[in-house]
C-alpha cells in the first residue's frame, strides 16, 4: 500500500498584500515549525511571491501561485509564465480553479495547456475540479469530463506530478461543506478513473484534495476518509492560527 503524505493547500485568492503576506509567515512558521509529515503550501497572490519565496527559504513551508499562463513567454499583458513562478521559489501552481473557470473564461482546453506549461517548466500542478449545484445529480460525468479535456496528452511520468483537488463548487466560500462521506465517493471515483485510464500504481500514489469550507473545525473529519489525502483552503488559510489548526489536524 503507498502511503500518500497529506498536502494542506492554502489559496489566499486575491488577499494580501507583500507586506501582509510577510506578516502571515513570520506567525505561522513558527506554530508549524516541527511538522514532518505533511506538507504545508501556501499560495499568495502574484505579487507576494518573491517575497515569500525569500521568506520561507531553508523552510519546510512550499510555495506555489494560483495560476499561470500557458505559453512560455511573449507579448501576453498581464500573463505571468511558469518560468517567472519558478524564479520566485514556487514549487506548485493550481490550474483550473474554479473561480478562474467561472470569472476568467478558462475552459478545459486552456485548463489542459496550463497543465502542459506547468509541468514543462518542472511545477507541480494542482488540477481543480468540481461541479456547480445544478450539476450535482451528475457530478461524476461533470468531473470524469473535467479529468479527461484536462489531462488529455498528459502521460504516467506526467501525471505523478499532478495532485487533483476536488472542490464542490457549491462548497466554495458559502460556509457550506461536503460531508466528510460525499467528499469520499467523488474523490474515491477519481481514483478509480486514474486507475481506469492510467494503471492501479498511479491511482495509489495520486494525491487527491479535497476543497471547499474546509475549517479547524471540519478538518479532521474530512481527512480521516480513505481516499482524501488533505485539503485545498480558501478563506480559513489567511488566518495563520486556523490554517496552522487544519495542518494539526493532517498529523
Ligand atoms: C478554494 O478557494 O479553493 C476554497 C476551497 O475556498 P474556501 O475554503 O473559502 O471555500
Amino acid at each position: 500500500m503507498t502511503m500518500r503524505r497529506p498536502l494542506i493547500a492554502g489559496n489566499w485568492k486575491m488577499h494580501k498584500t507583500p507586506q501582509e503576506t510577510e506578516g502571515f509567515i513570520r506567525g505561522f512558521l513558527p506554530r508549524v515549525k516541527g511538522v514532518d509529515s505533511v506538507d504545508v503550501l501556501i499560495i499568495p497572490p502574484y505579487t507576494s511571491l518573491d517575497r515569500a519565496g525569500r521568506l520561507i527559504e531553508g523552510t519546510s513551508l512550499l510555495l506555489g501561485a494560483q495560476d499561470l499562463c500557458s505559453e512560455p513567454e511573449g507579448a501576453f499583458t498581464g500573463a505571468i509564465s511558469a518560468k517567472m513562478l519558478v524564479a520566485c521559489g514556487c514549487s506548485h501552481v493550481l490550474v483550473g480553479h474554479s473561480e478562474r473557470r467561472e470569472l476568467f473564461g478558462d475552459d478545459d482546453q486552456i485548463v489542459s495547456r496550463k497543465l502542459k506549461a506547468a509541468l514543462d517548466a518542472g511545477l507541480m500542478p494542482i488540477l481543480c475540479v468540481g461541479e456547480t449545484l445544478s450539476e450535482h445529480d451528475r457530478v461524476e460525468e461533470k468531473v470524469t469530463g473535467q479529468l479527461r479535456d484536462d489531462l488529455a496528452g498528459i502521460d504516467k511520468e506526467g501525471l505523478e506530478k499532478v495532485t487533483i483537488a476536488y472542490e464542490p463548487i457549491w462548497a466554495i466560500g458559502t460556509g457550506k461543506t461536503a460531508t466528510p462521506e460525499v467528499a469520499q465517493e467523488t474523490i474515491g471515483m477519481i481514483r478509480s478513473w486514474i486507475a481506469q485510464h492510467y494503471d492501479d500504481a498511479a491511482a495509489r500514489g495520486m494525491r487527491i484534495l479535497y476543497g471547499g469550507s474546509v475549517k479547524p473545525a471540519n478538518a479532521a473529519s474530512l481527512l480521516a476518509q480513505r481516499d482524501i489525502d488533505g485539503a485545498l483552503v480558501g478563506g480559513a488559510s489567511l488566518d495563520d492560527e486556523k490554517f496552522a489548526a487544519i495542518v494539526d489536524a493532517a498529523l
